[in-house]
């Protein structure tokens, strides 16, 4: 059985997840009738501490739609370099919304309530006008960092203080609520939406809610339809959602301990250097560049023996642990990874 670190996505609905979407009640979701999607969402809601949810097919349009909502063709908005919505959503803000995103270079993905100062522009007769501030909880090309509390509230300061509202790519944010103890409702309060993945450690196979005020859900509603992303009987793919929030959150700490555990075989492999030694959450990044070994070798080699990792853009590899990860499987990716990585290249 292939054992693949390439990334939570990749986890796969289990049998009592199963039974859960073929027992689905299901209705019209684009009339706001399926009875599950308007559980999900509700659920949402309230976890994230926010007036109203809307059910996505996936996390990129949640962003897509937050930005859409939130902005207008021609403005700016802040997020770090490594975002998500920056470099993985085929050039989507550009696209859908018509703004300028203008990078930030964080440490991990955090940045500080200075950098954001600095961003802002008040428009001017040559600048655009910034109008939206963008964070990513917890940081997935960071290395799965989690932002502090207290750093997610003052960048929203200053964000809010200059007229510019805020959203949280939260495609991971249950990471980030097991690693730390910190409520879901709290990371969420200082922006004006949020979304959550379903379809990452959580477990189900599609799907994100964006939360937020209800007029900004509602407006949010419009573009879903308009993206095309209003569905029919999605309650059987809602009702994995429903599980994953009732039975896959607390389990998450297991994929944290996986990935320090992995963390810390890659770095006893010589000529490895592991980005985040001590991984917050579930991410790994390391370099290999010290073992000569060539990347796509090493990952030809490993997947080969039914091990997958990733290499998402410059030379850097990740690991990602998840819910169909057991602790055996991480010592047997680790003794392939090392025969792979100490045959030489
Ligand atoms: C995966 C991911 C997304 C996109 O989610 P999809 O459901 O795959 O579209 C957005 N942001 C972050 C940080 C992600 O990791």
């Amino acid at each position: 059985m292939l054992i693949d670190l390439y990334s939570d996505t990749a986890t796969k609905p289990t049998a009592a997840m199963r039974r859960a979407i073929a027992e689905a009640e299901v209705g019209d979701e684009q009339k706001g009738e399926d009875p599950t999607v308007n559980r999900l969402q509700a659920m949402t809601a309230e976890l994230l501490g926010k007036e109203a949810a809307l059910f996505l097919p996936s996390g990129t349009m949640c962003n897509e739609i937050a930005i859409k909502v939130h902005t207008k063709p021609g403005e700016a908005i802040i997020a770090d370099r490594l975002a998500h919505l920056f470099g993985s959503e085929q050039g989507g803000p550009a696209f859908h919304s018509g703004v300028l995103v203008k990078p930030l270079d964080g440490d991990h993905g955090i940045f500080t309530p200075e950098q954001v100062a600095a961003a802002i522009a008040p428009g001017n007769y040559y600048v655009p006008r910034t109008t939206l501030l963008c964070a990513e909880q917890t940081h997935n090309f960071g290395g799965g960092a989690v932002w502090p509390l207290d750093r997610l509230q003052t960048v929203c300061d200053v964000a809010h203080a200059n007229g510019l509202a805020t959203h949280l790519d939260g495609a991971r944010l249950l990471n980030a609520v097991v690693a730390s103890g910190i409520a879901a409702r709290d990371y969420a309060a200082p922006f004006d939406s949020v979304w959550l993945d379903l379809s990452k450690g959580l477990g189900a196979p599609v799907g994100g809610v964006l939360a937020g005020s209800a007029t900004f859900i509602a407006e949010a509603r419009r573009y879903k339809h308009l993206f095309g992303g209003a569905m029919r009987q999605a309650g059987i793919i809602a009702a994995a959602g429903v599980y994953a929030l009732e039975h896959n959150i607390d389990r998450l700490a297991d994929d944290h301990n996986n990935a320090r555990r992995l963390a810390a075989g890659l770095g006893d492999i010589p000529g490895v250097i592991v980005e985040n030694p001590e991984p917050a959450t579930n991410i790994v990044f390391f370099d290999i560049s010290g073992t000569g070994v060539p990347v796509q070798t090493y990952l030809e080699r490993i997947r080969a023996r039914d091990v997958r990792m990733g290499a998402p853009g410059s030379g850097r590899l990740r690991a990602v642990t998840h819910l169909d990860i057991s602790e055996a499987d991480i010592d047997t990716a680790l003794t392939v990874a090392r025969e792979a990585l100490m045959r030489g290249a």
